[in-house]
């Protein structure tokens, strides 16, 4: 199986153009990888308890090198993309909540300690910066990541404020500086909010974040780093596309009565490359947007901010889009697959979001469409920001706000694109989205398939089939009809055998990439 791993992740270097930063930003960013690295050790103290000892081990085990390569991609012994099946001899089970409960310690103990908490001592042990121990007498007891993770924290804070000396840049001098306090007060606020008002060249997020690595409960938050920069031309580019919100929403193909006549200000978005990434930021599948922070508190008074790693992307194209194309599309379409097309249309998708119904009116009732179509709502929304981002391109194109080259080559490479995603399964939001468009296009006669099995867009019927799928989807979102959107889902979000007999064939490509930081490492010379 180790070979299995290695294989699935095609190793790939990351980097990024930083001539252009001053020598003072440069000594900042040197810091920042620094306070980056003790993430991963952090990280992988929080996944499980044996970690580090097995790493040591793994690392004097010098005959196979590719037992420690698969160890450090999955950040400890289980493989992420099997369900967690250990791959070291003498890894027991992946425990479920991770190294943040004690060892042995059940979900129905944790549960009745918890509940037996007066509120705000039950908050705190149930948020996301608290491990829950057990205590002298043996009793469960909450105790803060500032005293728990005390020693490598304390390292961290004192390279932020290295660079927080260094920069010359005041958003960023503020962040790192609260940050750095929050590490040692265990309050994130602060932090959270200089965090979302970044605003320049370098865009480092580091800390406590999301918390999937917490299966017991999704309580607690783990430990990541993205140390980017900012791109800055397609930071133009979405500042241009901004401009013409109000009028895509103005002429959605939808009833007129369903449009939002006031488009408000939008999650921000900033697109920046990588430069190094540790802990949860690292391991398994890579991650290519994120959205945070996920604090309630700072979400209701500031809202949240989208990032998107333009060169994790780009590396994620070539290693995998790429060889899919070369097997899943006919000779024609596959020419036409391009990375700008790619990239744009997720830029998109990302902006169609928050465009279309989402308060609405339901018999004079208001009502929220994720709401009312519950458990189909992800599913939909995902189609929706992708059909629909489709749409919105096209209509850009025409009008000449985007290049031509992008319009020819748009579909081609989402149809690629959508053979991605459904490798990935159906069972998630994003797999099941692209599967409904998938078949919608194929029923439409927008894509067909060829006598070798492969797929190819059919010119004069997409821009048709496109427009209805956004239509019928924004239609029944308006309509809050969550028996119509259960319809869509069983109808269309299924892997039909013309699809899966394609699937099959794209087994040997690269799941993902393995990134190799060569910028961080440039910088150490
Ligand atoms: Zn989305």
């Amino acid at each position: 199986m180790t070979d299995l791993i290695s294989t699935r992740f095609a190793p790939v270097e990351i980097g990024a153009d930083i001539s252009a930063l001053p020598q003072s930003e440069r000594l900042a960013l040197v810091h920042l990888v620094d306070a980056a690295r003790y993430m991963d050790a952090l990280f992988l103290r929080q996944v499980w308890a044996g970690n580090e000892t097995m790493l040591q081990r793994l690392a004097r085990q010098e005959d196979d090198r590719q037992l420690l390569r698969s160890f450090l991609l999955n950040k400890g012994p289980w493989s992420r993309l099997d369900r967690d099946e250990p791959f070291v001899a003498g890894a027991p089970p992946k425990p479920p909540g991770a190294n943040f409960y004690p060892i042995g310690a059940t979900k129905e103990e944790v549960q009745s300690w918890l509940d037996s908490l007066q509120a705000d001592a039950r908050q705190y042990a149930s948020g996301f910066f608290t491990t829950v121990r057990r205590g002298r007498s043996g009793g469960l007891i909450a105790v803060p990541y500032s005293a728990e993770y005390q020693q490598e924290l304390g390292e961290a804070a004192r390279l932020l404020r290295v660079a927080a000396d260094l920069t010359s840049e005041p958003t960023l001098r503020r962040f790192l500086e609260a940050r750095a306090a929050a590490f040692l007060s265990n309050d994130y606020y602060d932090s959270d909010v200089a965090w979302m008002e970044l605003d320049g060249a370098i865009e480092p997020t580091i800390g406590p974040y999301e918390v999937y690595e917490d299966e017991l409960f999704n309580y607690k938050a783990a430990f990541e780093a993205f140390i980017t920069v900012r791109d800055t031309e397609e930071t133009e580019r979405l500042k241009s596309f901004s401009a013409h919100l109000q009028r895509l929403e103005d002429a959605l193909p939808i009833a007129a009565r369903y449009r939002n006549p006031h488009v408000g200000s939008l999650t921000p978005i900033r697109v920046v490359n990588v430069i190094f990434t540790a802990g949860d930021a690292n391991r398994g599948v890579q991650t290519a947007a994120f959205n945070l922070p996920n604090d309630e508190r700072v979400l209701r008074e500031k809202g949240s901010k989208s990032v998107m790693l333009k060169n994790v992307q780009e590396a994620k194209f070539h290693v995998v889009l790429e060889p899919i194309a070369a097997i899943a599309l006919t000779p024609d379409d596959r020419r036409r697959v391009s990375f700008d097309a790619f990239f744009t249309h997720i830029l998109l998708h990302e902006l169609m979001h928050g465009l279309g119904p989402h308060d609405i009116t339901i018999d004079g009732r208001a009502a929220t469409v994720r709401q009312e179509l519950r458990e189909t709502y992800s599913a939909i929304e995902e189609a929706k920001a992708d059909v629909s981002g489709l749409w919105a391109l096209q209509r850009l194109v025409d009008e000449g706000h985007v290049s031509a080259d992008i319009g020819r080559s748009m579909y081609s490479t989402f149809l690629a694109s959508m053979f991605r995603s459904l490798r990935f399964g159906i069972n998630e939001a994003h797999g099941r989205g692209v599967a409904i468009q998938l078949n919608h296009f194929l029923d439409a006669g927008a894509v067909r398939v060829d006598r070798d099995g492969r797929f190819e867009i059919v010119g004069g019927a997409i821009r048709d089939a496109v427009m209805s799928l956004t239509s019928e989807i924004m239609t029944l979102q308006a309509e809050g009809s969550g028996a119509k959107a259960a319809s869509v889902i069983e109808r269309l979000a299924v892997i039909r055998p013309e699809v899966q007999a394609l699937l099959d064939r794209l087994a040997g490509i690269p799941v993902d990439i393995e990134p190799r930081f060569v910028t961080a490492e440039a910088l150490r010379h």
